[in-house]
């Protein structure tokens, strides 16, 4: 068995990244490998001293990891091929709309708020001057996508084997920007394969992008693995913990002279200090 930690450097972790680190270790207790990966795509707000500060955390944790540390920002020519392999089968096209274009054309009147992507660039007829044009965008065709695969895809959970309820609710999802050379589904999975991860451990709010995840395998050809969501850790108020909230940081709890393996080990065992809980699985 072989899973991943791949935290975003885009602030300090919090215990909510300890709480996923301990679900991975916990998984390969009785043998298996857990491997880093740093998700620092997005240009604009990952920062090089929260790559720093991760490792410096990691440390005081007690946790080395198995194999090279994998970044995305190094891997630009491996989603640049993958792009193209999907842009040459028809599966990609350009999309022009910005943010707010998406969200006019969501709350039209014919508009289908269901749809993560009302289609509006979908079939654009072939005009050259759009040809020059930057896109804002390239999107998965998913209807493309499906009929090629032969269907939804399923994924198998620690719960079971999980359907997805509609085509339509996999939407035309974002494969690259014009300020990003790979979006997050599409460098998941991509890194996820390069890195041999057989279990992907993540929080039960990333569940969402899991059937876009297993159709772009299925495109992609590449192993599917196993995915264990795990449940989310909330504060006294229920609330989740998030980076941009202040939530204690890890090295904030290590300047309060708390010991970081004895922490990784609690959270192993589920036990969550006072003020903090899991929520409640949806
Ligand atoms: N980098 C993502 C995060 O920090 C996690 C991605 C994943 O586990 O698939 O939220």
């Amino acid at each position: 068995m072989i899973t991943r930690f791949a935290p975003s450097p885009t602030g300090h972790l919090h215990l909510g990244h300890a709480y996923s680190l301990a679900r991975g270790l916990k998984a390969i207790a009785w043998g298996g490998e857990i491997r880093l990966r740093i998700d620092d795509l997005d240009a604009t707000r990952c920062r090089p001293e929260y790559v720093t500060a991760l490792h410096e955390d990691m440390d005081w944790l007690g946790v080395s990891f198995d194999g090279p540390v994998m970044v995305e920002s190094e891997r630009v020519a491996a989603y640049d091929e993958a792009l193209e392999g999907l842009r040459r089968r028809g599966l990609l096209y350009p999309c022009f709309c910005t943010r707010k274009d998406i969200e006019a054309a969501l709350a039209a009147p014919h508009g289908d708020p269901g749809a993560y992507y009302p289609g509006t660039c979908r079939d654009l007829p072939d005009d050259p001057a759009r040809r020059e044009a930057e896109p804002h965008s390239w999107r998965l065709d998913h209807e493309k996508a499906l009929a090629l695969t032969g269907g939804l895809p399923s994924w198998q959970d620690h719960e079971g084997t999980m359907h997805f309820a509609q085509p339509a609710d996999l939407g035309d999802a974002i494969l690259a920007r014009k300020d990003a050379p790979a979006a997050y589904h599409l460098a998941c999975v991509l890194d996820d394969a390069a890195q041999g991860v057989t279990l992907v451990t993540r929080s039960a709010d990333l569940a969402g992008s899991t059937p876009i995840q297993r159709l772009l395998q299925q495109l992609l050809g590449l192993p599917e693995p196993r995915y264990l969501h795990h449940r989310i850790v909330v504060n006294g108020d229920g609330k989740r913990l998030a980076k941009r909230d202040q939530a204690p940081t890890l090295r904030q709890m290590r300047a309060d002279g708390v010991d970081g393996p004895a922490l990784l080990d609690a959270l192993m065992d589920e036990r969550l200090p006072l003020g903090y809980r899991l929520a409640d699985p949806t």
